[in-house]
């Protein structure tokens, strides 16, 4: 996967279209082997094209195909290919067609757009004016199908699905399957720890993992004959599960949400309902709850009770605990979330409720209490209170992301009847780790 662009090299655009193609190939059985990303310059072009058509059998790139003299593609290809350029009459007819449709007449800058490799074929865009274009590249007996299509993302997805997507049917019978297993509460260098050599790079189905605010997913990719995709990946999935226990919370799906999104399908499955009450956090975890398409079945609502007085007006804290031990403590974690299970009752009733009390920073913290002090509590009908302390690095809005998954791990813990420590947590600072 080649992506072209200037925009792309300086930061000021991301690469979508790689991801994009990447997932669709990878769905569709092909083994990605790299991405790559070169600025609108003709010689980087043409040696990025040669180097990946060398090392693959097939090459999609995108962008560069504009009229413009910065869309050098086509004169990069047909270099790559050692051939001239002609002018595709079908091309130059579909471009001055397209401005038809639009009233306007085609301004002459466009004619470029039609030109192709001699021995490389146009491809329609039927929504914009830049064609794409097809062809092989190779020697030494190796060949590399390219596909080259335009940058703009409404345009590059229909080409796609239109001229990539039925040449590499060839492949049928290799599959790529994958699966995803979402922990919570270990480091990543635990996780791996606990996976051994489940992780060696040879294996097959290979096991990776990624991690994102405490959520450590295990990668599970298996890539060989059909037939044999889902058998293998059910054992290595029995196989890391075997490792890591009760903290796998869920599994497949994005890491983003899918704490949110296990804690909701679980009080749904129970038929219970949670509150909210969030300092620190200013209403992020109403946010990330209520992001979760369904989410009303399970969420009742809730309170930014960021002042000491609001604290108290809305959820009960008493004024004397806020004057004793100051509003970032266990005791005003406490009483946040069981005030507002009681607070609950006007409106239904909910089972449990969170609350977030701490120090986003960067300013605010002490020696005591530094930046990043969360405390935390979960409060259910008919079960103790969870109080903990936390201590999260990375500035404000780390910290308030963290705080926010840490609030739905500790929920998650309760559902699931799993006793264990989390990853940032200092206090209780002895607690079986999972
Ligand atoms: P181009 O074909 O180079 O004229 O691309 C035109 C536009 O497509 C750029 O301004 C970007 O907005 C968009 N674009 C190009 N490459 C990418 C990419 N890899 N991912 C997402 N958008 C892109
Ligand atoms: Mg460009």
């Amino acid at each position: 996967m080649l992506a072209i662009g200037d925009e792309l090299i300086l930061g000021q655009k991301t690469d979508t279209n790689s991801a994009w193609i990447s997932d669709a190939l990878t769905a569709r059985g092909v083994r990605v082997v790299e991405h790559a990303t070169v600025a609108d310059d003709t010689p980087r072009l043409v040696a990025a094209i040669e180097r990946l058509g060398a090392a693959a059998d097939v090459l999609v790139t995108t962008g560069g195909l504009g009229p413009t003299a910065d869309d050098l593609t086509r004169a990069a290809l047909g270099e790559a290919m050692g051939e001239g350029l002609v002018e595709d009459p079908a091309a130059l007819e579909e471009i001055q067609s397209w401005f038809r449709g639009r009233g306007r007449e085609m301004p002459a800058t466009n004619s470029v757009q039609a030109l192709r490799p001699v021995s490389a074929r146009s491809l329609a865009n039927p929504n914009g004016t830049a064609p794409g274009l097809a062809s092989v590249i190779g020697e030494g007996g190796h060949a590399c199908d390219v596909f080259c299509l335009p940058g703009p993302p409404h345009e590059m997805r229909p080409m796609f699905e239109s001229f990539v997507i039925p040449a590499i049917r060839a492949q049928a019978g290799y599959a790529v399957v994958t699966r995803a297993l979402h922990t919570f509460g270990l480091g990543e260098s635990d996780v791996a720890a606990r996976l051994g050599e489940l992780m060696d790079r040879d294996r097959n189905p290979l096991v990776g993992t990624t991690a994102s605010l405490g959520v450590v997913t295990c990668r599970i990719r298996y890539e060989g004959g059909a037939g044999t995709g889902a058998g293998a990946l059910d054992g290595a999935e029995a196989a890391v599960r075997e490792k890591l226990g009760d903290a796998v919370f869920a599994a497949d799906g994005a890491s983003d949400g899918a704490l949110a999104r296990a804690v909701i399908d679980k009080l749904r499955d129970r038929g219970e309902q949670l509150v909210v009450v969030e300092s620190c956090t200013g209403g992020l975890l109403g946010e990330t709850i209520t992001r979760v398409a369904g989410s009303s079945d399970v969420l009742l609502g809730g309170w930014i009770t960021y002042s000491n007085q609001m604290k108290s007006a809305a959820v009960g804290v008493k004024p004397e605990t806020l004057d004793r031990v100051g509003a970032v403590s266990r005791e005003v974690a406490v009483e946040m979330a069981e005030g507002g299970l009681a607070a609950s009752s006007a409106a239904g009733g909910a089972k449990h409720a969170l609350a977030i009390t701490g120090i986003a920073g960067p300013g605010g913290g002490s020696d005591e209490k530094p930046a990043g002090t969360v405390w935390i509590a979960r409060a259910s009908a008919g079960a103790p209170t969870d109080v903990r302390c936390f201590r999260f690095r990375g500035g404000r809005e780390a910290v308030r992301r963290w705080s926010v998954n840490a609030a739905l791990g500790m929920l998650r813990l309760e559902l699931d009847a799993v006793q264990t420590s989390l990853l940032g947590q200092i206090e209780p600072a002895v607690n079986p780790v999972i």
